[in-house]
């Protein structure tokens, strides 16, 4: 869906809506500061209905319905004129939207300088495309409209001294649609809740962004945050911003988490304490026992290596109390001690 938009990239008026030569209709003068700015370009794709040669002026009407600066649809015709050259221009010939498809000039209709002199019909072109009217002694387009109510300027337009009416920004316009999919409130996680109607959500955190429609009412979870042109803006869903003030929505920071106890080392009563002590005394001095007992098995144990020991250095050595033979039998594996 195309957002109709005005031929010229630099906005300042020269004569009015219902003015001097546009007294009893409501088109419009622009002029221009430097040679660039008198390009003019398609509003939106269309096609040629007709070329009125006295003053160059083309009627152009929208291929397919468009989106208005007052956020309806409908087919649009405009109406351009005075450019000095339009052999670039036919009856049925096509331009695509943002092409520059035609000039200021200051042919015919008693124009006195160089300007575009504009003019918007709601709908399709038909039958002359305008009348005459008695009344206003002049012709007047089928189905006039005020420009502003039609047509907004593109981003890249620049605003000139005197814009005068109230006109629409390209990226402030959008359908009237409302996005956003709330969600079920969630402690555990940063949300806000909005709850003014027509809040614009935009696709990026600035006021210059484009708005892809109203925020619907309810509660979000907060997925990006960025502070841009005074504001703060939180992203309810990814490419969704709302500039953020308290009357438009209200915050929700997520619940801290307790933070675990540490579990306190149960302090002993006085009490407690020396019936502890004595138990540890009484422990001790058993366990001291006891080792004093081992090293007495200790010891007497290795008296008993020692014994053992010094038998290796034994020598037969036998003493005989008399004269005589004495005889000693041994079994196989017997040992035979003689101290
Ligand atoms: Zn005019």
């Amino acid at each position: 869906m195309q957002k109709a938009l005005l031929p010229v990239r630099y906005l300042t008026i020269s004569t009015g809506m219902y003015e001097l030569s546009h007294t009893g209709e409501p088109s419009i003068d622009f002029a221009w500061p430097n040679a660039e700015y008198q390009k003019c370009y398609a509003p939106f794709d269309g096609i040629v209905k007709k070329i009125y040669e006295p003053t160059n002026g083309v009627f152009f009407e929208s291929k397919e319905p468009v989106l208005w600066a007052d956020g309806t649809y409908n087919y649009m015709t405009v109406y351009l004129a005075h450019s000095n050259d339009i052999s670039n221009i036919y009856v049925g010939k096509e331009f695509k939207q943002g092409e520059y498809f035609y000039h200021m000039g200051n042919k015919g209709g008693g124009s006195t300088g160089v300007h575009l002199h504009f003019g918007v019909s709601a709908g399709k072109f038909y039958g002359d495309g305008w009348y005459y009217d008695p009344n206003a002694q002049r012709w007047i387009l089928n189905d006039a409209v005020e420009p502003p109510t039609a047509l907004m300027y593109s981003n890249d337009t620049v605003l000139g001294d005197d814009t005068r009416y109230n006109w629409k920004k390209e990226s402030e316009v959008h359908e009237d649609k409302y996005v956003g999919t709330p969600v079920a409130r969630n402690e555990n996680v940063d949300q806000i809740e909005v709850y003014v109607d027509m809040l614009n959500c935009r696709k990026e955190p600035s006021i210059n962004a484009e708005v892809e429609g109203y925020a619907n009412l309810g509660i979000y979870n907060v997925c990006g945050y960025a502070e841009a042109d005074g504001y703060a803006w939180y992203s309810i869903e990814p490419n969704r911003w709302v500039a953020h003030n308290k009357e438009w929505e209200h915050l929700y920071p997520k619940k801290e988490q307790p933070q675990p106890e540490p579990t306190p080392e149960p302090t002993p009563q006085p009490d407690d304490k020396d019936k502890k002590i004595e138990e540890l005394e009484k422990e001790n001095q058993e366990l001291k026992d006891k080792i004093s007992l081992l090293e007495k098995e200790n010891k007497a144990l290795k008296e008993e290596i020692e014994e053992l020991k010094k038998q290796d250095d034994y020598k037969f050595t036998y003493i005989a109390d008399h004269d005589g033979f004495y005889k000693i039998e041994l079994f196989k594996g017997e040992t035979l001690i003689i101290k």
